[in-house]
């Protein structure tokens, strides 16, 4: 069995840190900067059942300027035909990004919320506030609170 998976977000939510957690090497650029990402870069991880094939991708933003078009278009060609996609948020950001959960309409790959960064935050019930804001804007296929950086919940993820 194989997929491909993509994961896509706004910039800085930890798409790569999440990346390198899952392959276990630092093969994606990390970087408290936005847009360390600028190209699409594959992870695979291979176990005995399976072959999963990551793409990160560069953070989708609201387009002020041609490169940040550029961008998008990747981000959007790494949503479609996809297996499965990942959307990451950061749980300390909070609440529904309209703009980015546009670019989901009309495709046919199942999307899940990736709520990042779980480690910051000091209750549950913030967690819960955001997969409900979430939920109310998008029919995702499931939810994923995680800490791509401590490792949080990232064999349940890839489960
Ligand atoms: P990307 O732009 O979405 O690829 O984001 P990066 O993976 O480059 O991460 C952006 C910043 O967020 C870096 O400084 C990471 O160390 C930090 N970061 C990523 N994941 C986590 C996490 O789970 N918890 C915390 N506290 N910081 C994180
Ligand atoms: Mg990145």
């Amino acid at each position: 069995r194989s997929g491909f998976i993509s994961i896509v977000g706004r910039p800085n939510v930890g798409k790569s840190t999440l990346l390198n957690a899952i392959i276990g090497q630092k093969i994606a650029i990390t970087s408290p900067k936005p847009q360390t990402t600028r190209n699409r870069i594959l992870g695979i991880k291979t176990t005995e059942d399976y072959q999963m094939v990551f793409v990160d991708t560069p953070g989708i933003h609201k387009p002020k300027h041609e490169l940040g078009r550029l961008l998008d278009q990747t981000a959007q060609s790494s949503i479609e035909g996809m297996d499965a996609v990942l959307f990451m948020v950061d749980a300390e950001k909070g609440l529904a990004e309209d703009h980015v959960i546009k670019l989901f309409q009309g495709i046919s790959s199942p999307v899940y919320l990736v709520i990042n960064k779980v480690d910051l935050l000091k209750s549950k019930i913030q967690i819960d506030k955001i997969i409900i804001s979430y939920m109310n804007v998008y029919p995702f296929a499931g939810f994923f609170p995680i800490s791509a950086k401590d490792h949080t919940n990232i064999d349940h993820l890839i489960e």
